[in-house]
């Protein structure tokens, strides 16, 4: 038994460099985080401070230069693309900003690609599943129609419906409510709390202050280091603050931080 596998997701030690025209970059330095089954964990940082690089890294699109990913147990860099194609298909929903739906297939047929790719559930059960969870998103009377005569925020429930056709324990968002308006997007907000609730685990990269108020955990990637929401004042050290007990009580309301680092 590996003692990874209490955990959900586990980022160990993770560097990735990328070859840019003036020589090596390196975008994630090290970085480690453990997710738990069932906890939503809200991912913030700067534009280019590496996030999209490590949600990359956990869903296994791109690989580390160095360290490891595990996702339910199993080693992301000892599968083959076609082994993690498929892993990801069944352990992972990712939803992306712009929801990336094929404009040529219905929203119901979108919904069923990922399980006719996986072989999930018998082929004739298949569409009758897709309908149950275009219900759960709210859009069942959308079902048969192409994704382009739907609204941003329909789109974008479309996509959850997808992300959810196999029924994965994680569900990654990178930026989902990125291109919706604010009431859109508290929606779609809405929704990914009730799967938490279901026992769905979330990794959500977020630049809505007004939402990541509502995510238990927050992590904060800085410069491709990753930390802790309220532990980057002291890591960096030079405070008073940081050593003093005001400062440990300061580490211990999130709210505070967030209100000082989001410029
Ligand atoms: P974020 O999602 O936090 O805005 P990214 O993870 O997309 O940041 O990018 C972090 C840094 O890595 C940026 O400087 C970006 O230009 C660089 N980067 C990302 N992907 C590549 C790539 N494929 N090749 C070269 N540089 C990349
Ligand atoms: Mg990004």
């Amino acid at each position: 038994m590996n003692e990874n596998n209490h955990h959900l997701v586990h980022v160990d030690g993770v560097v990735k460099n990328f070859q840019g025209p003036a020589g090596v970059i390196n975008v994630l330095k090290s970085v480690n985080l453990t997710v738990q089954p069932g906890e939503f964990v809200g991912v913030r940082g700067p534009s280019g401070s590496g996030k999209s690089t490590l949600i990359n890294m956990i869903t296994g699109i791109d690989h580390p230069t160095s360290g490891k990913v595990s996702v339910a147990g199993e080693a992301i860099e000892k599968m083959s693309e076609n082994q993690l194609a498929r892993f990801r298909g069944k352990h992972i929903g990712v939803i992306f900003q712009f929801f990336q739906l094929l404009p040529t297939l219905t929203v119901a047929e979108n919904v069923m690609l990922p399980m006719d790719f996986c072989r999930m559930w018998k082929p004739r059960e298949r569409p009758e599943r897709a309908m149950l969870l275009l219900e759960q998103v709210g859009l069942a009377d959308q079902a048969h129609k192409l994704p382009n005569t739907l609204s941003g925020g329909q789109q974008q429930r479309a996509a959850i419906a997808r992300a959810l056709a196999n029924d994965p324990p994680l569900l990654m968002g990178d930026e989902p409510t990125g291109n919706l308006d604010s009431k859109t997007a508290d929606n779609v907000f809405t929704l990914f709390a009730d799967l938490v609730a279901k026992g769905k685990t979330f990794i959500m990269v977020t630049h809505d202050v007004e939402l990541a108020k509502r995510i238990p955990r927050l992590v904060e990637v800085y410069d491709g280091v990753l930390y802790e929401q309220g532990t980057r004042m002291k890591d960096e050290g030079g405070t008073t603050e940081g050593q003093s007990e005001e400062g440990e009580k300061m580490t211990a309301e999130p709210q505070d931080l967030r209100e000082r680092t989001n410029a």
